[in-house]
């Protein structure tokens, strides 16, 4: 088996490396603060002026295929660079790769119209509108879809969409809203009742309520929002009527991977920070490098990140040989792995700074909100070790054929 990163990935990390040095960490220290406005400019100039640079040099959405106007990286590849970008929050944003918009365009190009790539995918990609996923609802659990109340009702030629949806990130000004609504009520799968819809912010009707502080945070960045008879053209549906959790099998998978990628980069930053610090920071006698436990901090550290990479490429090794479908197994293997991972590695370098470690001058302290986050968003731990155990169980089952000798 060869470790070695690709020579082409090799030269591009380099490259981007520099890029991060230049443009972004720049951006993270000017701390200037992102507050989402409704009616608001998509981006804050500084961040427009960083994107612009990023498309010039080509580091601009990675994920998607060059005919949609990406960079076209396989998983593979990905990997790697999607590590960079993961030491900054700001660099995904910059290099036009972030969450929910790396999801909603590769959605739309995937399944979306001609006209609706026109009107949505386009402008999305090229970074001139953002966007929002709403499928969370706060009165069922986010855990079980197939609770969501939802609904949109066919007149005509237009669906009448009314509900109430909460943790829809960046709804602020966004341009639409992906939206995840109950179409086909009589169907026996419950799987099959569901349709995606795109509905643009400005229609009459939709309406957020608040932006849902969280963790301290109240910056607008996840949305409450009521949809009262919003009322849409039925060409805004994506896909095929009921097909909504088959499309969003294909959108939070590779969004899943996509997160545990960035998560090995804010875990390597925590931990090389915590290593610098360690060796400068002098008490009782020595430096923190020299006592024990902070030794076994920064191994335990070391092997936690390293493991939860070779994992990471494993799967995304499994999307690009047999697709996402093949590979939601270890897909939810990493989400959960990767989101311990990062609160382990971000916990302990947050101690080892003490005080330093959660003042926001560092980004330690939004890395520790986000590993807290990440136990969470797009599936809690919970939900993701059940898929992977009754995966895991079924192969045992006495009928199965695969189960195995010993008892
Ligand atoms: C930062 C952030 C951003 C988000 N962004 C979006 C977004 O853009 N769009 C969107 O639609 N949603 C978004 N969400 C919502 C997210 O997808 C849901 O929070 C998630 O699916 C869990 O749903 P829930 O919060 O309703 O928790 P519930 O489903 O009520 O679960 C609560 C807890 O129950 C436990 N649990 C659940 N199922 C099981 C099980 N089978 N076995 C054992 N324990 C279980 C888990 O510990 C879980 O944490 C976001 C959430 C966060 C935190």
């Amino acid at each position: 088996m060869d470790f070695t990163v690709p020579q082409e990935t090799q030269a591009l990390c380099r490259q981007l490396e520099q890029f991060m040095e230049e443009y972004v960490y720049p951006l993270e220290r000017s701390r200037e603060r992102w507050v989402l406005q409704e009616g608001g400019p998509p981006y804050p100039p500084a961040i427009r002026a960083a994107q612009q640079k990023a498309k010039e040099l080509g580091y601009w959405a990675f994920y998607l295929p060059k005919e949609a106007g990406g960079a076209g990286l396989p998983f593979m590849q990905y990997v790697f660079v999607n590590e960079i970008l993961g030491r900054s929050p700001i660099a995904p944003v910059v290099c036009g790769s972030q969450a929910p918009d790396s999801g909603n365009a590769e959605i739309l190009w995937r399944f979306g119209t001609a006209e609706q790539k026109e009107r949505w995918l386009r402008p999305l990609v090229e970074g001139e509108i953002r966007s929002c996923f709403s499928m969370t609802e706060p009165e069922v659990a986010g855990s079980d879809p197939r609770l969501l109340r939802t609904t949109a009702v066919r007149d005509g030629d237009e669906y009448v969409i009314n509900g109430h949806k909460w943790f829809t990130s960046g709804a602020h000004g966004a341009a639409f809203a992906i939206v995840m609504a109950l179409t086909n009520p009589e169907r026996e799968n419950p799987y099959l009742r569901y349709s995606m819809i795109i509905v643009p912010t400005d229609t009459p009707g939709f309406r957020i309520a608040r932006g849902v502080p969280v963790l301290g945070d109240d910056d607008n960045h996840h949305a409450e929002i009521w949809y009262e008879n919003c009322r849409v053209p039925v060409t805004n549906r994506l896909g095929e009527e009921g097909m909504g959790f088959v499309i969003a099998q294909e959108r939070l998978g590779p969004g899943r991977i996509h997160h545990c990628m960035r998560w090995l980069g804010m875990a390597q930053r925590a931990f090389e920070m915590m290593c610098r610090y360690a060796n400068q920071r002098f008490a009782f006698g020595s430096t923190l490098a020299r006592k024990a436990n902070i030794q076994d901090w920064i191994a335990e550290a070391r092997a936690e990140i390293q493991a939860a990479r070779l994992v990471t490429l494993h799967a995304a090794w499994k999307i690009d040989t047999e697709g996402a479908h093949a590979a939601r197994e270890e897909i939810s293997l990493i989400k959960f792995f990767g989101a311990r991972m990062l609160h382990n590695v971000v916990d302990k370098a947050v101690q080892v700074f003490g005080a330093a470690g959660v003042c926001d001058d560092l980004p330690l302290s939004h890395f520790y909100r986000q590993a807290r986050l990440a136990r969470i968003y797009d599936g809690p731990d919970e939900v993701h070790k059940m898929v992977v155990a009754r995966r895991i169980l079924q192969a045992y089952a006495p009928e199965s054929s695969t189960g195995g000798g010993d008892t």
